[in-house]
């Protein structure tokens, strides 16, 4: 469900859960992962036993695209982040999954508060049938659907909690514990002044409990100043942070989901790059972690900008710089990988294929081979590169 508003923030499923779980709404914990290594050793975190790996995206409809997927070991939750990473959902690139406790369900509801505009008041929704998407419960079943209005001056208190219940159809020996969720779930929209909270499903497990499984929470933004702790929860511009920083540093580069960074001049040339590593990238199963170009007369600070932007990449195992040499010789380019190396210092340690070619190409070779830097491998033609940058990265 979407309501309107000019200033409004919807918050991601994990953030939605920390939300609930201040407040007291039973939820089971979740870590993030931004790759699919982080992902099992989230699963490990939680118990080494079955998890589900949910995508972390701004759109309903998740389960129904692939993007939730119950794995039953950590090996198994690495495999499936792997899958759901990178992933497009309606149109939003998965950049993070949540590696969530698994629940065994034995029933799924639906439950949301949201502001009724028209009728100046709240608006309570319940229904013993969740799970399913609410716009389609709506129209097919619409008197499966409570909806109880909420008046401002009392809220969700428990004889409201109790009335919910009642009229979505809870059963009696269930209706005390759901009614208690509903009002901690109006605590969160009063709190932290949100214009929609909802649950779907909110479960009974097998063992008799009820959990708020996937939550959605949109805060009215108008309320910020009081509450300094929303602006962390911001995607500022919803782009990807890594593409951000490029920006910010005037870099064309685009982020892929894959674990061989590319760096090169030119963007016909990088745009091959890309080619000749994900088919080299096959045998060993990796892919391209990006599109880089750093243009035709790049000195070592853009060299340095860009090796910085693309090994801050997590998902990155290996780097390759693929140069041709003409306007800036290849002499200058092995001058700015060496500059860029030691701008970066200790912190780089992910190794760098590089290919030079073209103008002074001898003489940019042996600054290369003298500076003998632990982390540089040069090789001399751009497939055999790309075969040495995909091995390294699968061997990482
Ligand atoms: P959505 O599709 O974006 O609304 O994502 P949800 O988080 O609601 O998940 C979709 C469906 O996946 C739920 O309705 C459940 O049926 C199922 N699901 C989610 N979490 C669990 C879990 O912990 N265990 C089991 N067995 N199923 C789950
Ligand atoms: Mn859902």
């Amino acid at each position: 469900m979407s309501t309107e508003g000019r200033s409004r923030v919807d918050l991601f499923e994990y953030q939605a859960r920390d939300v609930f779980e201040k407040h007291g709404v039973p939820v089971l914990r979740g870590v993030v992962a931004t790759t699919p290594a982080e992902a099992r050793a989230a699963a490990e975190q939680l118990g080494g036993g079955t998890v589900v790996v949910k995508a972390q995206v701004k759109t309903g409809g998740r389960g129904k695209a692939g993007g939730v997927k119950l794995a039953h070991s950590p090996e198994e939750a690495q495999a499936r982040a792997a899958e759901i990473l990178g992933m497009d959902i309606k149109g939003h690139t998965v950049h993070r999954v949540m590696i969530a406790e698994g629940a065994r369900i034995a029933e799924e509801y639906y439950f949301s508060v949201l502001l009724d505009r028209s009728e100046r008041r709240y608006l309570a929704m319940a229904s013993v049938e969740g799970g399913v998407e609410i716009e389609q419960l709506a129209v097919e079943r619409p008197e499966a659907l409570a909806r109880v209005a909420v008046d401002p001056t009392v809220g969700i208190d428990a004889a409201k909690a109790a009335e919910i219940a009642a009229q979505a159809g809870f059963a009696p020996e269930l209706a005390d514990e759901v009614a208690a969720v509903f009002q901690k779930l109006w605590t969160v929209y009063t709190e932290e002044d949100a214009t929609l909270v909802e649950v779907n499903p909110l479960v009974r497990t097998e063992d008799g409990a009820v959990i708020a499984l996937d939550g959605k929470v949109t805060l009215d933004e108008n309320a910020a100043f009081r509450h300094p702790d929303h602006a962390d929860l911001v995607d500022r511009a919803a782009t990807d942070p890594l593409e951000a920083r490029a920006k910010e540093l005037d870099l064309n580069y685009v982020k892929l989901d894959g674990e061989v960074g590319i760096i090169g001049n030119g963007a016909g040339l990088v745009m091959s790059t890309l080619d000749v590593v994900a088919y080299a990238g096959e045998a060993h199963g990796v892919k391209p972690a990006n599109f880089l170009d750093i243009g035709g007369g790049a000195n070592a600070q853009v060299m340095a900008n860009g090796l910085d932007v693309i090994l801050g990449d997590p998902q990155v195992k290996s780097v390759f710089v693929n140069v041709f040499g003409g306007i800036t010789a290849c002499d200058e380019v092995a001058t700015g990988i060496v500059k860029a190396l030691e701008i970066l210092g200790d912190k780089e340690n992910k190794p760098l294929v590089v290919r030079l070619d073209g103008n002074n190409v001898e003489a940019g070779r042996k600054i290369l081979a003298d500076a003998a830097h632990p982390l540089v491998t040069l090789v001399a033609t751009m497939d055999d590169a790309a075969a040495k940058a995909a091995e390294l990265a699968a061997a990482k």
